[in-house]
């Protein structure tokens, strides 16, 4: 791609981060939502070469470490029935539950499916007339509109054992509950990539004129993130309260007019229940009335299974930025990629993987 190579050159990246903040005395947080960013963050280095007075902190920017242990534990619940098929993305796979995991439940025979798409789970329902096909809908603003599409399809298709558990998750009202929290001192966000190609920048100008938090949307190579960091600072050094877009080969200001109604036309805002954040209003997608036929919970008269927090894991805490996974006792030791204890070690985009991998710890 055009200019892409520019982005990942280390000398200009080194060059950019050595001049971010430099002349800032006081401490100053960002908080990147994306768990991507998270990845690139540590990846590139900039963690190490960045002044120590800026200091970058994770948020709930992976859609697999977000979802409750209460939607995990539901899910292997449901694969106990000889009458569903559960489809899932890959990464929900090694989720640990309280008692189990969808992998381990997959070893014991179950019938868990790994899909690439949702419009496969909706193929897998087609072939198994006789069985409740239930795709684990798990995601951002980004997979909502394929989501979207494989009910837009089966309404249309009338098939009927197709359904989805739902846990889809929108993120700027989430942001806001991170800068109302008091306990965590947001100066500026990187705002996540992905989500805003489909959402644009728009959704995020309240944080910077109701609660005077600047925002910036990156994109994922070093030099972007390096670009991001250095406009954030800057604006934070300067007092200037504004959302920049310095994505724009992805990023339109409105978002992707396709995808935003694609979205709305098969679900509706509701509230969403998060881990480590608990329930927050108008931060998540359900089914609109029309479409509640495809609702595992109501279809099935199933309610989601209570949460039950893992034992040691501060998984919470590292998902609001108020902790790091060094801090977590069982970072390492006992909770590694290979054994996760919580959804953060399990997730390529997760935080306690990112130390993992980048800290050369295990
Ligand atoms: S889905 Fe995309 S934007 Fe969201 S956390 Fe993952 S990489 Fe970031
Ligand atoms: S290191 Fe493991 S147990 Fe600790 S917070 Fe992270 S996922 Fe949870």
């Amino acid at each position: 791609m055009k200019y892409v190579k520019e982005f990942r050159n280390p000398s200009l990246v080194k060059n950019m981060i050595k001049k971010i903040g430099s002349d800032v005395e006081r401490e100053i947080t960002i908080m990147e939502v994306c768990g991507t960013h998270t990845m690139s963050i540590f990846k590139s280095g900039i963690r190490d070469l960045i002044p120590s007075n800026i200091k970058l902190i994770s948020g709930p920017g992976c859609p697999v470490c977000v979802t409750s242990q209460a939607y995990i534990d539901t899910a292997i619940e449901l694969t106990k029935r000889d009458d569903v098929i559960i489809t899932t993305f890959g990464d929900m796979l090694k989720v640990p539950g309280n008692n189990s995991s969808l992998q381990n439940e997959k070893a014991l025979g179950r019938d868990i499916r790994m899909v690439y798409s949702p419009l496969d789970s909706l193929k897998i329902a087609k072939e198994n007339p006789d069985r409740e096909v239930i795709f684990l809908a798990v995601g951002f603003e980004t997979t909502a509109p394929a989501i979207a599409l494989s009910i837009k399809i089966a309404s249309e298709e009338n098939i009927k054992n197709y359904s989805i558990l739902q846990s889809i998750k929108t993120m700027p009202e989430t942001m806001k509950q991170l800068v109302l929290d008091e306990d965590i001192k947001i100066d500026g966000f990187l705002c996540p990539g992905h989500v805003s190609t489909v959402i644009g920048a728009k959704p995020y100008e309240f944080l910077a004129n109701e609660f005077e938090v600047p925002a910036v949307i990156a994109g994922f190579e070093s030099g972007d993130i390096a670009i991001g960091l250095y406009t954030l600072i800057e604006m934070i050094k300067n007092n200037t309260n504004e959302v920049k877009n310095v994505y724009s080969r992805f990023v339109k200001y409105e978002g992707s007019e396709k995808a935003i109604s694609s979205i709305y036309e098969i679900f509706e805002e509701s509230d969403a229940v998060w881990r480590g954040l608990g329930n927050i209003s108008g931060t998540g997608l359900k089914l609109k009335q029309k479409y509640d036929s495809f609702n595992a919970e109501t279809k099935l008269g199933i309610n989601l299974l209570n949460d039950k927090p893992i034992k040691g894991c501060i998984c919470g805490d590292i998902l609001k930025g108020k902790k790091n996974p060094l801090q977590c006792k069982l970072f390492s030791k006992v909770c590694n990629p290979l054994n996760p204890i919580g959804a953060c070690m399990v997730s390529e985009e997760g935080t306690c993987a990112a130390y993992y991998k980048y800290k050369n710890i295990g």
